[in-house]
């Protein structure tokens, strides 16, 4: 590895070494873990089979953005709340002297389900009341609370205000880590997969390249080295301008499980699906029915929205659905953040970085 072509960077911190560090894959993961170490002052390598860092193959591009650590507690353990809340705490200074500005919004989520719907919802409302501090609970809101909160919702009569709650523009975010990891001096290597993974050394178009750290943050593509699985979701990408909407929206559906997040530019995202297969056709008939039918139903102002994309990719899951951060001398393995990436990757990495310290 080439470092003397490499622009100044700081000292590591705390006086450790400055390492050689090849990191396979630029996902969301990769490109956080490239800017953080680059950041830090290390010479960080980063391989990818993507075309270039616009290219649209990881499932970080194609996510919400929901940031949901209590409403997620319906599916996901006390680990996850606990990386979702200490996230929040970071994105901001994650984000902070990126080169492009990337939408963080921090006003809270809100719960909604239709009469008839209040067995479904009081289901996941009590059991995600049961598993948070009571600071996070949900907040039950009067029509005129949501009224004035979100005046152009209607039709569901049950709201609950998670005011910890946020969202972050993935499509913005993606390209700006990439940016910041670039002029930190972070080297990427696009259409390069790394075939194998060891502790200290990569393969790669039958080389080997050996550095002082690997980390291995392939999502899907870490097979078969781990048992990680892709999990199809399908969401949409609709131009509402009109509609006013400040915040994610989730409605409890006894059926399906669909929310509604704004995007700069008049944009409202409906998704998604969860669906066992890693089929990554465009989206069904049925997957946008239900989604925009259900959207639709608490949101009337989308009737003349235009739907102008759509968007599968699959989410890498382990078999029990929770994210894995295995260390060990000379490799970092990441895997299984399904559902909740954009939730806990900055945690995942800082706890990831805090291991290197420690043990480099
Ligand atoms: C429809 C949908 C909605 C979602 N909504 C949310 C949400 O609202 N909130 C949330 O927190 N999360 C959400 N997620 C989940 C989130 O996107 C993932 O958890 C996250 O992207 C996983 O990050 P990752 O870096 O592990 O994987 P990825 O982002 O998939 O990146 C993996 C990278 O590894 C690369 N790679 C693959 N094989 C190789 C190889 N052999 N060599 C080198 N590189 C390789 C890939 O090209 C890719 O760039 C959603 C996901 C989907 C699909």
């Amino acid at each position: 590895m080439d470092s003397t072509s490499l622009p100044n960077r700081p000292t590591p911190a705390r006086g450790g070494a400055r390492l050689r560090i090849a990191i396979a894959g630029a996902g969301l993961l990769g490109r956080l873990l490239a800017l953080q170490l680059a950041r830090a002052g290390h010479d960080v390598e980063v391989f990818d089979p993507a075309a270039d860092s616009a290219a649209r193959g990881a499932a970080g591009w194609t996510a919400a953005g929901m940031l949901s650590p209590v409403a997620e507690l319906e599916s996901a353990d006390d680990q996850v709340f606990a990386m979702g809340l200490r996230s929040l705490v970071l994105w901001p200074q994650v984000l902070a002297g990126l080169p492009q500005p990337v939408d963080l919004n921090q006003r809270g989520s809100l719960l909604l389900a239709h009469r008839g719907d209040e067995g479904a919802a009081s289901r996941v409302v009590d059991l995600v009341r049961g598993k948070a501090p009571a600071e996070h609970a949900p907040q039950a809101l009067a029509a005129s609370d949501l009224a004035d909160l979100e005046p152009d919702l209607r039709g569901a009569p049950h709201a609950w205000l998670l005011p910890h709650e946020g969202q972050i523009d993935t499509v913005q975010a993606m390209a700006a880590l990439a940016a910041g990891a670039l002029a930190a001096g972070a080297q990427f290597h696009w259409g390069q997969a790394v075939d194998s993974v060891a502790a200290r050394s990569v393969q790669s178009g039958g080389r080997r390249i050996d550095v002082d750290w690997v980390f291995d943050v392939r999502g899907t593509g870490a097979r078969p080295q781990l048992p990680v699985r892709g999990v199809r979701g399908e969401i949409l990408h609709l131009h509402a301008p009109g509609v006013r909407l400040s915040r994610p929206i989730r409605l409890l559906h006894p059926r399906h499980r669909v929310y509604i997040v704004p995007r700069a530019g008049d944009r409202v995202l409906v998704g998604a699906s969860e669906i066992e297969s890693e089929d990554l056709s465009p989206i069904s008939l049925r997957s946008t029915v239900e989604l925009l039918a259900a959207a639709h139903s608490v949101l009337p102002g989308l009737a003349e929205a235009r739907v102008v994309h759509t968007e599968t990719n699959l989410r890498p899951a382990l078999p029990d659905n929770l994210p894995v951060l295995a260390t060990e001398p000379g490799l970092t393995q990441i895997n299984g953040l399904f559902r909740h990436g954009w939730l806990i990757a900055p945690a995942l990495v800082e706890q990831a970085l805090h291991a290197l310290e420690t043990s480099a």
